[in-house]
C-alpha cells in the first residue's frame, strides 16, 4: 500500500489504516502489539515531533549515564516504519478531528480512519512568575526540550529547578552528581510530597542535601529577574537564588484540547472507559493524555499494560485494562527509592529505620486499619532490597480484592 492509498479513501472502506497520533511510548507500544497480532492491517502514525522512539525516563538521568541527545534515540522514524511496516508522517501536527465522517485534518489535509488511538502525551505545567525573566523556564519533556537543555547545560554552572516531585527531584540528582550548583524549591515541606509520608520524605530531603542539594522548600518563586551572569529568583520568603538556567519541573496536563475541540469528553484527561474508547465510536486515547476508568496514571507501567489491552482490543478481542501494583522507582542515586500508593493513604504507619547487608535505609509502610492489608510502602535507600517481599504481598492482596 502506497502512503497515499493509506491517508485517503471512504470511511466504510475496511482497509482504511488504524491512525496513531503520537510515537511516545504509548503510541509505539500501540502500534507493536497491533502488528504482532495483525502482519495486514494499514497502520499510520502521525507525529508532531521527528518520531524517534526513544525512553522518556532516560532524560532524567541521561547526564549520569553520560548519553546525548543523539544517543538516547533507539531509533529514527524510519527505522521504526520499517520495524514495525506501518506508515509514519513526523513533523505533522494534527490539528483537527472530524467524527462524523471519521477524518482528521493534518496540516491542510484530511485523512481517514477507520479506527483512531490518541497518544498524544501531556504539556508540562508552566508556573505564572512575575518580573522580566519570568518566562524564562525551560521544561523538559521531549528529545527536542532535552537537545535544548544540554546546550544550555555547556555555558552554565548553577541550575534552579522549580518542582521537588519525581521529574525535579530526579534532574536534581543527575545534575549535582554532574558537579552543576544546585537548588531545588518547592511549596511542600518535603519532596516527593505527593508520594511520601512526611517523614520519609524529610529522610530523602536530607540525602539530597548530604549530595550537595540546596533545597529551598515550604517556598515558591516569586520574582525572577535578569542579572549579571544569568538569573535572580526571589522567593517569598525574601531569600534571593542565584541561576544560570531555571528548570521547571511542577507537573503536566494531559493533552486534550484535541479530543475537547472535536466533542469528545474530557475532564483532566481525555475521557476513557475500561476499554480505552472515548465518547466518540472508533476512538480511544492511552498514555499520559488519558484518564482512564477514572485515573490519569503518567507513567510507563499504567502506560504499557493500557496499551497492550487497546491493542487486543483493536484487534478484535475487547480486553479491559486492568492493573496490577505498579511500584514507582525514583531514580536518585543519592538515595534510591521505590515507593507503592500515595502520601495520602489513611490507615496505621509505622515507619521504621532498618539496617540491611546493602546499607542503612528507610522502611514506610501503611496499613489498612480494618483489615491489616497493606496500602502503601516506600523504601529508601538500602531498604529497596524488601521490594520484592512487599510486592508480593501487596499482589497477593490485589489478586483477593
Ligand atoms: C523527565 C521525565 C522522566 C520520567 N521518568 C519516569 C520514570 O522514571 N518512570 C515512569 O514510570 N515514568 C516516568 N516518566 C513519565 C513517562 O515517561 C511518561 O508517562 C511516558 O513517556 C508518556 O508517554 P506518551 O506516549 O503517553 O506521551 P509522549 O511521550 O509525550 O508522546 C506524545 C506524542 O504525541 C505527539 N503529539 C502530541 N500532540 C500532537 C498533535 N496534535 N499532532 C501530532 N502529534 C502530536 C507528540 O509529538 C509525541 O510523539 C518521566 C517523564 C519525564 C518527562
Amino acid at each position: 500500500m502506497t502512503k497515499d492509498e493509506a491517508v485517503k479513501g471512504d470511511p466504510s472502506d475496511h482497509r482504511l489504516p488504524l491512525v496513531i497520533v503520537g510515537t511516545g511510548l504509548a503510541g509505539y507500544t500501540v502500534a507493536r502489539e497491533v502488528r504482532r497480532q495483525d502482519k495486514e492491517r494499514p497502520i499510520l502514525m502521525i507525529t508532531q515531533d521527528g518520531g524517534e522512539s526513544y525512553s522518556k525516563p532516560m532524560l532524567s538521568n541521561a547526564l549520569a549515564q553520560r548519553k546525548g541527545p543523539a544517543s538516547l534515540a533507539n531509533f529514527d522514524a524510519k527505522e521504526m516504519a520499517a520495524q514495525l511496516e506501518l506508515t509514519i508522517l513526523s513533523q505533522c501536527v494534527v490539528g483537527r478531528i472530524h467524527t462524523s465522517s471519521k477524518e482528521l485534518e493534518v496540516q491542510g489535509k484530511r485523512i481517514s480512519y477507520s479506527q483512531l488511538v490518541l497518544a498524544v502525551g501531556a504539556d508540562p505545567k508552566r508556573p505564572k512568575i512575575d518580573g522580566p525573566a519570568g518566562g524564562e523556564l525551560l521544561c523538559i519533556n521531549d528529545l527536542d526540550d532535552y537537545a535544548r537543555y544540554r546546550q544550555k547545560l555547556e555555558s552554565c554552572r548553577s541550575v534552579v529547578i522549580l518542582g521537588a516531585g519525581l521529574i525535579g527531584v530526579e534532574f536534581a540528582n543527575d545534575l549535582v552528581a554532574a558537579k552543576f550548583e544546585v537548588s531545588l524549591v518547592d511549596p511542600a515541606p518535603v519532596p516527593l510530597s505527593r508520594l511520601l509520608h512526611p517523614d520519609a520524605g524529610s529522610e530523602f530531603a536530607n540525602a539530597l542535601s548530604a549530595e550537595g542539594i540546596n533545597l529551598q522548600l515550604g517556598r515558591s518563586v516569586r520574582h525572577v529577574d535578569y542579572s549579571k551572569l544569568g538569573y535572580s529568583l526571589t522567593l517569598d520568603d525574601g531569600v534571593t537564588l542565584y541561576a544560570d538556567l531555571i528548570v521547571s519541573a511542577i507537573g503536566l496536563a494531559p493533552r486534550a484540547s484535541l479530543a475537547k475541540a472535536a466533542g469528545l469528553d474530557t475532564r483532566e484527561g481525555i475521557v476513557t472507559d475500561a476499554y480505552c474508547r472515548t465518547s466518540a465510536p472508533d476512538i480511544f486515547a492511552v498514555g499520559d493524555c488519558a484518564e482512564i476508568h477514572g485515573k490519569v496514571q503518567p507513567y510507563v507501567l499504567p502506560l504499557m499494560h493500557s496499551a497492550r489491552a487497546l491493542a487486543a482490543t483493536l484487534c478484535g478481542r475487547p480486553t479491559p485494562v486492568e492493573y496490577p501494583v505498579m511500584p514507582v522507582v525514583v531514580k536518585t542515586p543519592a538515595i534510591p527509592t521505590i515507593i507503592a500508593g500515595t502520601a495520602d493513604a489513611s490507615g496505621r504507619w509505622s515507619i521504621e529505620a532498618i539496617d540491611t547487608p546493602n546499607g542503612k535505609g528507610l522502611k514506610a509502610l501503611c496499613t489498612d486499619l480494618t483489615n491489616g492489608q497493606l496500602k502503601h510502602f516506600s523504601l529508601l535507600g538500602g531498604a529497596i532490597s524488601e521490594k520484592t517481599a512487599l510486592l508480593g504481598t501487596m499482589s497477593a492482596q490485589h489478586v483477593r480484592t
